[in-house]
């Protein structure tokens, strides 16, 4: 494909973003810092969550793990159940194994490299562009969900965002733009400029200090693009799900560290295939823990993970024994403690059937 080059002069736009930034950036808890740990503990936060989300665990997370030597040394389950509540946890375990290899491949020093940045688990292009711009003020390009949006509209991108094509021409907007001096403020500011401005609903454009550059307000575009992502069908998958109950404390246990969900809570499931009997599954479920009891049907919930949509059947037992179960992974919990237990997404749906039947 042939890339187009933005129809502007790129110190002109870096000119008045700067501008602007320095009367209107943000200030937030790991700007005023050039350490690659916490930048990069930041950046990984600040993947699919808002920053208002993230602020107090960026600080407890600190608090528990102030270096990369501090984290490679922890158990993973540690960094999980301090990772709970923010979802995506694969970003928890990637930032654990990542943590490992700095410490014992780079003697805990950062390498100050896009390759060997991008080798690290978990660090994409943009979050090494990140990483090498904020901590080390090298000129690298970044390509975050924010500055995606802002170049998108800029140049009137006329394409889904996410497709091979367009990945290659915004990279080379991105390119285009990352000045050589101030990199460090630069990429601050454009991420700014999308969380604040140019943001995914209704854009400020009259707030807007490149507004004279920009292709999409030019066409009248802003509010159409980025045009919208054509979403894959996933295919479905059944479980059933059962919230087996001793005098109001329920049973949990731990998945594998390894594989899919690592780590993470769940209650104790079972899947089946779309015609199979979810009561019937269920009742075998229990009987594996040598328990019986009357199964109540709650309901079920849909989660859709990346590559399937899962539909559980929520099944209540009340039961007077837990002696059979209390070992390994599995444990008791009060509801008020499993709210606080990093549950995977689905799960977290199927806790709050326990809350939907004591109302
Ligand atoms: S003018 Fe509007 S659409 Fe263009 S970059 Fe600014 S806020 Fe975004």
């Amino acid at each position: 494909m042939r890339l187009v080059d933005l129809l502007f002069p790129a110190e002109k736009f870096v000119e008045r973003l700067l501008v602007w930034y320095g009367q209107s950036g943000r200030d937030l808890p790991w700007r005023n810092t050039r350490d690659p740990y916490r930048i990069w503990l930041s950046e990984i936060m600040l993947q699919q969550t808002t920053v208002a989300a993230v602020s107090n665990y960026y600080q407890r997370f600190l608090e528990h793990f102030p270096s990369v030597e501090s984290l490679a040394a922890a158990p993973m389950t540690a960094v999980i159940d301090l990772w709970a509540g923010l979802g995506y946890y694969t970003r928890a375990r990637n930032l654990h194994s990542a943590a490992k290899i700095v410490v014992d491949s780079y003697s805990g020093d950062f390498p100050a490299d896009v390759e060997a940045l991008q080798a690290l688990p978990g660090i994409g292009r943009s979050t090494a562009g990140a990483i090498l711009a904020l901590a080390f003020d090298q000129q690298a390009p970044i390509l975050d969900a924010n500055v995606r949006r802002v170049l998108c509209r800029i140049g009137a991108l006329q394409q889904p965002p996410r497709s091979t094509d367009a990945e290659k021409q915004l990279w080379h907007w991105s390119e285009q733009l990352t000045p050589l001096s101030k990199v460090h403020d630069y990429t601050q500011a454009i991420m700014d400029l999308g969380a604040m401005v140019c943001v995914p609903r209704q854009p400020l454009c009259e707030e807007c200090p490149v507004l004279e550059l920009c292709q999409a307000h030019d066409l009248g575009l802003e509010q159409q693009l980025p045009l919208k992502q054509v979403k894959k069908k996933l295919p479905n998958r059944h479980e059933s799900a059962l919230l087996i109950n001793v005098a109001g404390r329920y049973l949990a246990r731990r998945r594998m560290a390894e594989g899919f969900l690592g780590g993470l809570w769940e209650f104790p499931s079972v899947a089946f295939a779309e015609d199979d009997n979810s009561a019937e599954k269920a009742k075998f479920l229990l009987a594996d823990f040598g328990l019986e009891g009357q199964l109540e049907l709650l309901g079920s919930v849909r989660h859709t993970y990346s590559h399937f949509h899962l539909e559980s059947s929520v099944y209540h037992v009340s039961v007077d024994c837990h002696g059979l179960v209390t070992e390994g992974e599995n444990h008791w919990f009060s509801p008020e403690k499993l709210s606080n237990l990093a549950l995977h997404g689905a799960h977290k749906k199927v806790l709050a059937k326990i809350y939907s039947k004591e109302k």
